[in-house]
C-alpha cells in the first residue's frame, strides 16, 4: 500500500549513484579484487518497508501523516485498520492518534468513509548505516520527514562523506562509527 509515488525519487537517486562512480572510487582505493564492495540504497514507498531499507547504507521510507480535517461519524473503521493500535476514539466523537505508535502508513486515511482523515503532511523518512554481514546493524533514522529534493541532497552528501572517509571499502556504518555520528550528521548540513 504505497503512500508515495517513488518513481521520480528513484530516478534521481539513480542519477546521483551514477554520477558518484562508486565502482571507480573502490578501484582507486586499490582494494582486493576478490572482495565485493557495496553502497546500497533502498527506497520504500510506505512504512511496510518491504525493500529492506533498514539494512541499507541509505534508506528512504514514504510517510503519510494523518490529520483530522473533516466531520467524523465515529464509525471506528480507522481504529480497526490501524495495525499499531495508535488510534482511540475520544468520547465516542473523533479519533485521537498517538504519534508515538503511528508509523505514518496512511491506512486509516484510506478507509475513512467520511474523508474526515486526510494526509496532513507527506514525505520521506531517511535512514543511514544499515548492513548485514558478520556484524549486522540496523540503519538509524537521520531525518523524520523530508521532501524529495532534500532526500536526494542527503544521498549526495552521504556519498561525499563516504568517499572522503572510507579507506578500505568498509560499509558506511563502519565509516560513521569510526568518524563519529556527529561528524556524519554535520556533513549533511
Ligand atoms: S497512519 Fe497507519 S499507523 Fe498511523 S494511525 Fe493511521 S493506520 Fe495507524
Ligand atoms: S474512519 Fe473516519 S469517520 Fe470513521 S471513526 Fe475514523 S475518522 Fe471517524
Amino acid at each position: 500500500m504505497a503512500v508515495m509515488d517513488t518513481e521520480s525519487l528513484t530516478q534521481k537517486c539513480q542519477n546521483v549513484l551514477e554520477k558518484a562512480k562508486l565502482g571507480d572510487f573502490f578501484r582507486s582505493l586499490g582494494l582486493k579484487q576478490s572482495k565485493r564492495y557495496r553502497f546500497r540504497v533502498y527506497i520504500a514507498a510506505c512504512p511496510n518497508a518491504c525493500t529492506q531499507v533498514h539494512i541499507a547504507d541509505f534508506g528512504v521510507i514514504g510517510q503519510a501523516i494523518p490529520a483530522l480535517v473533516g466531520d467524523c461519524n465515529a464509525c471506528g473503521s480507522c481504529i480497526e485498520v490501524c495495525e499499531e493500535d495508535a488510534i482511540t476514539l475520544f468520547e465516542d466523537r473523533f479519533p485521537l492518534i498517538n504519534t508515538e505508535y503511528c508509523v505514518n502508513c496512511g491506512a486509516c486515511i484510506k478507509v475513512c468513509p467520511k474523508n474526515a482523515l486526510q494526509i496532513g503532511e507527506c514525505g520521506y523518512k531517511v535512514l543511514a548505516g544499515g548492513k548485514l554481514g558478520r556484524h549486522p546493524r540496523l540503519a538509524k533514522k537521520i531525518f523524520s520527514l523530508v521532501d524529495e529534493e532534500k532526500a536526494v541532497k542527503l544521498l549526495e552528501k552521504t556519498i561525499n562523506f563516504y568517499k572522503e572517509n572510507c579507506q578500505h571499502g568498509e560499509r558506511l556504518r563502519i565509516v560513521i562509527e569510526k568518524v563519529g555520528w556527529d561528524s556524519y550528521l554535520s556533513s549533511l548540513k
